[in-house]
């Protein structure tokens, strides 16, 4: 027995999944001298456009593996972001330096997480202690004693990957989740978003625009901003529309003209239609395996933390999975990560978003008006705004429980359920 766990410490990690999430996992872990292997069905990096902020508790995660000064030297720095609402203009501004006290990064960056995966990717490609299978798809998984299995194949057949631990970064249509009969449990919108990317800087054509604005309106709510490629325009499709007829070039165009008139059109340089949800598995462990990011919980993007949420359950699990290999307790590590990053996932990540994406389709005129006043009144006192700014950030969730702290440090851990 002794000699089996011996041996599977001496296997590596095995990721699936090369996304932003599981590259950032697979890059703490080769830093630390974990050998990985990364299991990606894509033959390359995706390069497609999805999600693109990333707030201070994240950059700080993120600067430990030296990542976060080259994304500042592509992304952009937004400190203020605007809750405005369609017909009545601005209702309130958010200033994010108001965190300066407290971290080095009061703003949130905007980079399309393309740049973050390729920046991984350049740093693992070569790497010491890292293999990188791309064009290979994860079919099944198994526990092995105490290691796990998993069945690959690419072009050249099926095979079984052996590794100590392994980590689920398969986005939400997770094959290790699917295979452990994990349930993923919530609810779909039943409309879908629209995301048209224009080259036009909208803040030349809407006077006041911020760079990064949810704009509330009962029929037709908005979300705009700014990347360093595009302005990026999101509003809801509903139900009874087809994707066809939502995305006909017209139809853009009309949308982006009742924003506001450009004379001429609107070049249009990306579009995209897809389906929201408010997930969160069942459980995010079982044996020796951890679901993280889309993998565990997916959600509206309103407000932007799927993705950084998804990077803090990445280092989270890497920073046990170190431990454990070097000898500490895998069930109360193991335990530690379920439970604390399910909380998270639950309390904060589902909870906010659902409550952005309501607060800007709300249609009772009444609620409407008491919302704005709220979120007026939270602008207004720096105290509140303070801690509304943390929580949205994610910083309170990160000074709350940490990440990937020893289980003993950690107070919270032990009162966190497993799953
Ligand atoms: C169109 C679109 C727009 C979005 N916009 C926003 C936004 O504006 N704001 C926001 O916060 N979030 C947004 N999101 C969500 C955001 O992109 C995700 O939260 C983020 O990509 C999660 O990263 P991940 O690494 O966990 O999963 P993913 O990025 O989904 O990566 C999973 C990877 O696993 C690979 N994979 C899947 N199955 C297997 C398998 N069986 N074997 C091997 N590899 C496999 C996939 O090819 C993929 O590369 C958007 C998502 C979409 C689809």
């Amino acid at each position: 027995m002794q000699r089996q766990a011996h041996d599977a410490h001496e296997l590596p990690v095995v990721i699936v999944g090369g996304g932003p999430v599981g590259m950032t996992a697979a890059a703490w872990l080769v830093q630390e001298g974990t050998p990985v292997v990364l299991v990606e069905a894509e033959p390359v990096p995706k390069t497609d456009w999805r999600a693109s902020t990333f707030h201070a508790a994240t950059l700080e995660l993120l600067e430990l593996i030296g990542i976060t000064a080259p994304m500042h030297d592509e992304g952009l720095v937004v400190p203020v972001y605007h809750f405005r609402d369609r017909r009545a203009g601005l209702v309130a501004e958010f200033d994010f330096t108001l965190l300066s006290d407290e971290t080095r990064y009061p703003y949130r960056l905007q980079l399309n997480q393309q740049h973050l995966v390729r920046m991984l990717y350049e740093r693992l490609a070569g790497a010491d202690g890292v293999e990188l299978l791309y064009g290979t798809r994860a079919t099944g998984v198994a526990a092995d004693g105490d290691g796990v299995r998993v069945e690959v194949r690419d072009t050249s057949g099926t095979r079984t990957l052996r590794g100590s631990h392994l980590i689920g970064a398969d986005g939400p249509g997770s094959t290790v989740r699917q295979s452990l009969g994990i349930g993923f449990d919530g609810h779909t919108y039943p409309e879908r978003f629209l995301i048209a990317s224009t080259t036009v800087d909208l803040s030349g054509q809407i006077p006041g625009l911020a760079d990064v604005n949810y704009v509330a309106d009962p029929h037709q709510w908005l979300f705009i901003l700014r990347t360093p490629e595009s302005w990026r325009t999101v509003w809801p499709v509903p139900a009874d529309q087809s994707a066809e007829e939502a995305t006909r070039p017209d139809r853009l165009q009309e949308q982006l003209q009742g924003l506001a008139p450009y004379p001429g059109g609107y070049p249009i340089v990306d579009h995209q239609i897809y389906r929201v949800h408010q997930r969160v598995a069942s459980t995010f462990r079982r044996g020796n395996v951890a679901l993280i990011g889309d993998a565990a919980h997916i959600n509206s993007p309103m407000g932007g933390v799927g993705l950084n949420s998804g990077i803090h359950d990445a280092v989270d699990i890497a920073r046990r999975v170190v431990r454990i290999r070097a000898g500490d307790d895998p069930e109360a590590e193991l335990d530690a990560f379920a439970g604390i990053r399910r909380q998270v996932a639950v309390e904060y990540v589902q909870a906010d978003t659902q409550r952005n994406t309501e607060r800007l389709k709300e249609t009772d005129e009444r609620r409407r008006r008491a919302m704005h006043d709220e979120m007026r009144s939270i602008a207004a006192d720096p105290d509140r705004s303070r801690d509304y700014m943390r929580r949205v950030s994610l910083l309170e969730s990160v000074r709350r429980f940490g990440v990937g702290l020893p289980p003993e440090q950690d107070p919270q851990a032990a009162a966190a359920p497993p799953g």
